[in-house]
Formats: C-alpha cells, structure tokens, sequence
C-alpha cells in the first residue's frame, strides 16, 4: 500500500508505468500475509516488484510500449512470471518501455518518455527505462528488465541501479514478446547485487516451452557473496576506453578498478579486437530476427487493427502503418532488407560470420582473465531529447551489444556521479559466471 501511494504520489511526472494492478497486487498481498501466518512463506513472499511491459501477465495488458498492443490482455503468463508468483511476489505492475525494446533511451515508447528520477532532464535509458527508473525512485525494491544489446545494464547504468543480463539461455524466454530471438535474455534490476542474485535464483532454470534454454542446475547465487577476490585477474578491454568515453565516466570505472585492487585483485589490458564491428553486426542481425517476429502482427491475431479494411492487403498495410511507430517500422525494413534474396549473403551471412569472430574476443581474453571491466555506456544519462539521429542512438550500445552476440553474462553497478547523473561500472564473465559477477558486484555495494 505504501509503494502504490508513492506510485500514484511520483509516478505521474516519471511515467515509469504503463499498467499499475493495484487491486491484484493487494490480494496478492494479502495472500502473501496469510502465507506468512501459516508459516508458509518464503524469502521471497511478499516482495513487491514491476516487469517490463513485454513480459505476458494473464489477464493484465501487455503492450510492450506499441500502439500494436494497445489493447493486448495475455491468456497466458511467461514462464519467469509464473516462477515469481510461485515465488510469492507481488507485482504492482507492468513498466514503460522502448517500444518492442528497440531504443536505448525510452522515448520510443507508445506511451511517451520515463524521466530519469536523479534529473527529470535526462532519459532513464532504455529499453527497460521504466523498470530502471521506478527502481532508482523506490517505487518498487526490484524490476525485470529485458536486454538484447544492453537494455538491462545501460539503464541500470543512467539510474544508478544494478542490472544483470545473465548468459543466453539461462532464463527462459517463454511469454516475453521476442525482438531479437537470439539474443534477447530477461534479467533482474535492483538497488543490489544481492537483490539481483535472490531474483535471479527465482526465475533462471531450464524450460521446455524454450528451445534455448540451458538444462544446468540454478545454484544459490547468495553462496558466493563475500568470497575472496584475493588474486582475481581482472582484464581492461583496450577497445573500451578509447574516443568518445567521457572523461567523468572514465575516471570512476578507472577508480572502481583500484578499489578491486585493495580487494586482492590483479589488473591487466587485454584487447577485444573486433570490438568495432560489433554496432554494425547487431543492426543488421537484431533487424532481421526483428523483422521475422514482428510479421505476426498482422491484424488478424491480436493487437491493434485498422477499421475497415477494404481487403486483406489493405487490412495488413493500415494495420502496420498505424500500429507501429517510426523506429520499429525502421527496422522491419531494414531487416526484410538484408534477409531479401541478393542481400541475405551480403549482410546476415557476413554478420553471422562477424559474431562469431566477436565470440572468440571475449573466450580468448577468459583464457588469460577472470573477468572484464568497463564502462556500461560512453556518457551518462543524456537529456531527454537530445539525440534526434539514430545513428547516434545506435553509438550508445558500444559497450554493451558484443556481450549480447557473444551470449556471456554482464552486470552494470553503480560507479559514482557526474553532477547529478549516475555513473556504471560493467563487469562481463565467462558463460554462467554469474555467481562470480555477483560477489564481485557485491563486495564493491
Ligand atoms: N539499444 C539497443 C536496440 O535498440 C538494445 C535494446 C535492447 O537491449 N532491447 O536494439
């Protein structure tokens, strides 16, 4: 009650919100105390959180920031949904987003920009702005979030927050509305790093409605929490503090790095070297995959359609045209462009080819280090507006897009400030480290 009072107090500046299930979240609530009473309960029992509007909640629309969706009520939960529940949580609601979780600054919502809570200038980031900022507001203790090429860590990053985006396949993605299939990982946004590893612990695990999830046992991911960092190599990408790093950010993830060194640890340079083609590669392979999940907004099934429709063509074009918004249309035609016949050889093929090479970087540089460190983003949050160009929306991802083609784990922490706006330390492990991350994070918090 307290949470949904100070929702309803802030929200209405932030726009952290799409959907507030106030009334479901009190009877979960209640649900939760006699859970409690009985002696029922479990660590997690009661915890309020939000989830990105493009997790499926049954019964609850789920937009996933899209005119499209407008009018979505999902028959059915996503898997991590149902483990939350299981889990005894409540969700106060579904948060604002990028729409389809393409954007790095939430302003390519249907349901207009999150402010961020440090500066009500600057944009929270994005995709998962919404959950970002609600978190760093303390209207809830804990979000999910979504990353494909940083939407987890780069808002975590803008407001102040920790975010993890753990290795591909280690979180089903069963009921999250797919943008980038392989490459797309849910993930926990908190104030903590023990936060992130108590939610991480309840919604990894194997699932068979995933093809790609990985059948591994989840470990408690609090069991490292604490353990020595006694003679941990850390590795400093040379690629990641080159043009363009702000000097303010620059300074606190180097800052950062010393305090592990108190902490026992060794620091070299190591170098990613096709680091560079990682942009380029994303934008052709998220596009892709992007534009092939995206035809099944057609009119017919669900979501948005056109009033009416002459004939069927007429009914997909109006559809399309209204439902979706400038950026996504962008990528769908980007997308059919560089999977089309003459194309496909060109681009996807060579950007398939360029991933795997962007893989090797980071098995090569864990064959000499334990772990990475950077900066989660160039600058700090940006103002709100700021970046008109695409393009220069796309630069943002420098830091974080690789992790997301190789499929490794990361986790953004917070570093310091820049004036009033937050700094991220990026932290990046080998497949499954993610008990590893989490100490790391943990013992800097
Ligand atoms: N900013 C990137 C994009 O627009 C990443 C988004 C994400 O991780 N969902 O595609």
């Amino acid at each position: 009650q307290s949470l949904l009072g100070r929702i309803d107090a802030l929200d209405g500046e932030l726009n952290s919100f799409i959907t507030i299930t106030a009334e479901q979240a009190l009877a979960d609530a209640d649900r939760a105390d006699q859970a409690r009473a009985k002696g029922e309960a479990g660590p997690l029992t009661g915890l309020p959180l939000a989830l990105k509007d493009i997790f499926c909640t049954e019964g609850v629309k789920t937009t996933c920031g899209s005119r499209m969706l407008d009018n979505f009520i999902s028959p059915y939960d996503a898997t991590v949904v149902e483990k939350l529940k299981h889990a005894g949580t409540v969700c106060l609601g579904k948060t604002n987003m990028d729409e389809f979780a393409m954007g790095s600054s939430n302003e390519n919502s249907f349901y207009g920009p999150v402010k961020n809570p440090w500066d009500l200038t600057a944009v929270p980031g994005g995709s998962s702005g919404g959950s970002a900022a609600a978190v760093a507001a303390g209207l809830v203790p804990a979000a999910l979030g979504t990353d494909t090429g940083g939407s987890i860590r780069q808002p975590a990053s803008f407001c102040g927050i920790t975010g993890l985006k753990p290795t591909y396949g280690r979180v089903s993605r069963y009921g999250i509305i797919a943008y980038a299939s392989s490459l797309d990982q849910a993930g926990p946004m908190a104030r903590t790093a023990e936060d992130c590893a108590w939610l991480l612990g309840a919604i990894a695990g194997h699932d068979l409605r995933d093809s790609t999830s990985v059948a591994r046992g989840v470990p408690d991911y609090r069991e490292e929490l604490g353990a020595s960092l006694s003679g941990l190599k850390i590795g400093l990408p040379k690629e990641y503090f080159g043009d363009g790093l702000d000097p303010n950010v620059e300074a606190a993830v180097r800052e950062a790095v010393r305090v592990y060194e108190s902490l026992g640890a060794t620091v070299r340079e190591v170098s990613l070297p096709h680091t560079h083609h990682a942009i380029p590669a994303y934008y052709v392979i998220a596009p892709a995959e992007a534009s092939s999940n995206l035809s099944r907004y057609d009119g017919v099934r669900f979501g948005h359609r056109c009033d009416n429709p002459k004939d069927l063509i007429d009914l997909y074009e109006r559809t399309r045209a209204e439902g979706f918004g400038e950026e996504v249309k962008r990528r769908i035609l980007i997308g059919t462009h560089t999977l089309s016949e003459g194309f496909f050889d060109a681009y996807y093929k060579k950007a398939q080819q360029v991933r795997r090479l962007i893989r090797q970087d980071f098995l090569d540089a864990f064959e000499d280090v334990d772990v990475l460190m950077g900066p989660a983003s160039p600058t700090p949050a940006f103002d709100l507006g700021a970046k008109k160009d695409p393009v220069s929306m796309y630069l943002q991802d420098i830091y974080t897009i690789a992790i997301n083609l190789a499929g490794i784990p990361g986790i953004s922490i917070p570093a310091g400030l820049a004036g009033s706006r937050p700094i991220g330390l990026q932290i990046l492990g080998p497949y499954f480290a993610e008990p590893q991350l989490l100490n790391i994070a943990h013992q800097f918090q």
